[in-house]
């Protein structure tokens, strides 16, 4: 299947040798690499994209889910010209900030917003001021979780599974060069689904005299396939952090719009006292977006905290978030997305069922995958020792080969656009039928 793949992407192949002169590894950015070459796009439309060679897909993979209202979408583009058209950047103030934070505020159930534009920023921005409210240095994090590029987080992600310690004591390990050893001992792990092991930690870090100001997580994990949390376990989570004093700060910048209208937090009925969302805000513009109660985010309107930045809202991106929120982002968007997944899931259900295979399906919203473990994935652990990788990869060769984009990672979820149709699951439940049919004769 890679032989078939590559031979197709002739033009990436020509594109990507010049591009490696300048550009490192001839991409803008790490996670855009394959191997042996990348992929170049050359636009979209809808739920399909093309790139460079002329290959149709699917998109479902969507720009890491930021393009939950589908590529050259006519009401974001329609925003954005209009606002492009009266002056795209200001440094001031506009009034579609105003009314994108009054529609996150309902969809969020939390009161006060900023703006800046990627996950990122939201969550650097949401520890500064959790450590600002609490004045504490220390945070905490979920095992594996991903929670942007920033140094405070890229901290035991993508580890070995044989050395990270065990669950009452992970280690804080750094993703990458260039972290500083003082910024990786502030960042204290622990694993997913596990409240023992989470209160014993905080315990811990209290007696040391190191109290966390924060555990950031994402309610769902959604970079480890899909890991729903365990019934109880969430509520458990706002009860302990609420009992010592720790923020607690929901990761949306994937789920945020797209398992739902309100996210996790409303998907899951727990309210944290702060949510970073990104990504499918603004329909594919540079976006992001803090949450907070009064309380939290009272440390930036007495000025203690200084959230800025030159392009922090910026009117395209509003201009794009408020059509989003208002125009494309309804009822019934979200209906059909619930319907559309369905058909996927109850799809690979049957598959899974018919070919009896190694795995298992889930999703919420526009989000969904199928997990190729023999057995449930609950966290960082199970994930790695479950999920097969290889034929994780060879899913992806079979979609690609048969006109379906799923996103590049072994972690990696599909993320449905408002413009995906019985047609395009279709597309992906008979590539994935032909996989299991082939590997199972
Ligand atoms: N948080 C989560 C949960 C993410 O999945 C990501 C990106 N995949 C980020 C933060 C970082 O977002 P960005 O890439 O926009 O900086």
């Amino acid at each position: 299947e890679g032989d078939k793949l590559n031979a197709k992407l002739g033009k990436s192949h020509e594109m990507y040798k010049r591009a490696c002169e300048h550009l490192c590894n001839g991409v803008a950015s790490s996670y855009q690499l394959r191997d042996p070459w990348p992929i170049y796009v050359d636009r979209g439309q809808g739920s399909k994209m093309w790139d460079v060679d002329g290959n149709e897909y699917y998109d479902f993979n969507n720009g890491f889910g930021a393009m939950l209202q589908g590529h050259a979408n006519p009401d974001i583009a329609a925003a954005v010209n209009d606002r492009f058209s009266k002056g795209s950047h200001f440094a001031m103030p506009d009034w579609d900030d105003v009314v994108v934070a009054e529609n996150l505020a309902k969809r969020f159930g939390l009161p006060k917003w900023r703006f800046n534009n990627s996950g990122s920023e939201s969550t650097m921005d949401a520890i500064r001021i959790a450590r600002a409210y609490t004045h504490r240095d220390h945070i905490m994090k979920i095992f594996g979780s991903y929670h942007g590029h920033h140094d405070a987080v890229m901290i035991s992600i993508y580890a070995d599974y044989n050395n990270i310690g065990d669950r009452y004591h992970l280690k804080s390990l750094p993703y990458g060069a260039g972290i500083p050893q003082a910024t990786v001992d502030l960042t204290v792990p622990v694993p997913f689904n596990d409240l023992d092991a989470l209160e014993h930690r905080i315990e811990e870090m209290e007696a040391e005299g190191n109290p966390p100001a924060c555990l950031i997580m994402e309610a769902c994990l959604m970079n480890m396939s899909i890991v729903p949390p365990e019934p109880g376990y969430l509520e458990g989570v706002r009860e302990v952090t609420k009992k010592h004093g720790i923020v607690l700060i929901f990761d949306e910048v994937k789920t945020g719009l797209t398992v739902g209208p309100g996210g996790a937090t409303k998907l899951f009925g727990v309210t944290p006292d702060m949510v970073t969302i990104a990504k499918s805000l603004a329909g594919g513009l540079p976006s992001g977006a803090i949450g907070g109660t009064n309380e939290v985010m009272h440390v930036v309107e007495d000025g203690e905290v200084y959230q800025v930045g030159t392009f922090s809202g910026n009117p395209l991106s509003m201009a794009a978030a408020r059509a989003s929120l208002e125009k494309v982002l309804t009822p019934a968007a979200y209906e059909h997305l619930d319907r559309m997944n369905q058909r996927l899931m109850d799809g690979c259900r049957e598959i899974i069922k018919k070919y009896d295979f190694p795995g298992y399906a889930q999703g919420f919203g526009a989000k969904g995958c199928v997990t190729f473990s023999p057995h449930k994935i609950t966290d960082y652990v199970s994930f790695r020792k479950g999920q097969n990788a290889a034929l994780n990869q060879l899913a992806w060769l079979y979609q690609a080969n048969r006109g379906v984009y799923m996103a590049p990672g072994r972690e990696e979820e599909w993320t449905l656009s408002v413009f995906h149709d019985e047609k395009a699951c279709d597309t992906y439940l008979a590539a994935f039928e032909e996989m299991a049919h082939d590997l199972t004769k």
